[in-house]
């Protein structure tokens, strides 16, 4: 990849009048400064040096965003999640295009056994398929193809990043809340150790699709304020109606 070079400061000075010296990413751990000069279409994607394109950045956001972009600049970022035994492919069925990509962890599963999933995967093939949604991931989150992405997926966490779902606000992804209920889940028959174990961290979260919305709509505010949304929300990136 192409390296960053340094910006002219009379851009720098142009960028920090107009847009402020905070840190305009907001990931978890942002330290709120601005230390650094980020190009919001990336560099390697041909973004350029201009007042338009840069904001300022912390040195830890910068590092953590890692390529990823803001959705709708480049691909358009949805995220649906729900416990085990939700049906997240049904909530995000009917918005589905030709090109949409779906990485879907249980997809994966079935994926990686031809002879039929076992009702109780493997801890390894659990994993495996945790390392390639990360990677499909993290691969389309910084492409610089408009199209679809959906991501479905239980917990918003992982080891190495356990606050994803507030990554996913600062980015400005569409997060659908799929809870068919507690005691719907709990009933069911056929949930595993692991499954039940996984269903009593997830809502312990407390995901309500209420709550997310309004952490959405303050990074929608802040973004106006940024230049890098439109106050009408109808010319916005075409975003799904829930
Ligand atoms: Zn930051």
């Amino acid at each position: 990849m192409a390296r960053r070079q340094t910006v002219p400061a009379a851009i720098r000075r142009e960028v920090i009048g107009r847009w402020g010296n905070d840190c305009w990413l907001h990931l978890p751990g942002c330290t709120g400064k601005g230390e650094e000069d980020d190009h919001i279409v990336p560099w390697s994607h041909r973004g350029r040096d201009s007042v338009d394109n840069i904001r300022r950045a912390c040195k830890h956001c910068n590092a953590a965003r890692q390529d990823r972009v803001l959705s709708g600049y480049g691909p358009n970022m949805h995220v649906v999640l729900g416990p085990p035994g939700a049906d997240l492919m049904g909530a995000a069925e009917p918005y589905l295009q030709r090109d949409s990509i779906v990485v879907s962890h249980m997809q994966i599963m079935e994926a990686l056994c031809p002879e039929g999933l076992y009702p109780t995967p493997a801890p390894a093939l659990r994993a495996a398929a945790g390392s390639a949604w990360d990677a499909a991931y993290r691969r389309l989150a910084k492409s610089r193809a408009p199209v679809d992405v959906w991501l479905l997926r239980t917990l918003p966490m992982s080891r190495t990043h356990p606050r994803l779902l507030d990554e996913w606000i600062a980015l400005d992804y569409s997060v659908t809340i799929v809870d068919p209920g507690a005691a719907y889940i709990f009933d069911r028959a056929g949930l595993d150790a692991d499954a039940l174990k996984v269903a009593r961290q997830w809502y312990s979260l407390h995901l309500t699709q209420a709550g997310v919305n309004s952490k959405l709509a303050a990074r929608h505010a802040e973004l106006v304020r940024l230049g890098l949304r439109s106050a009408d929300t109808t010319a916005n990136v075409e975003r799904v109606r829930w």
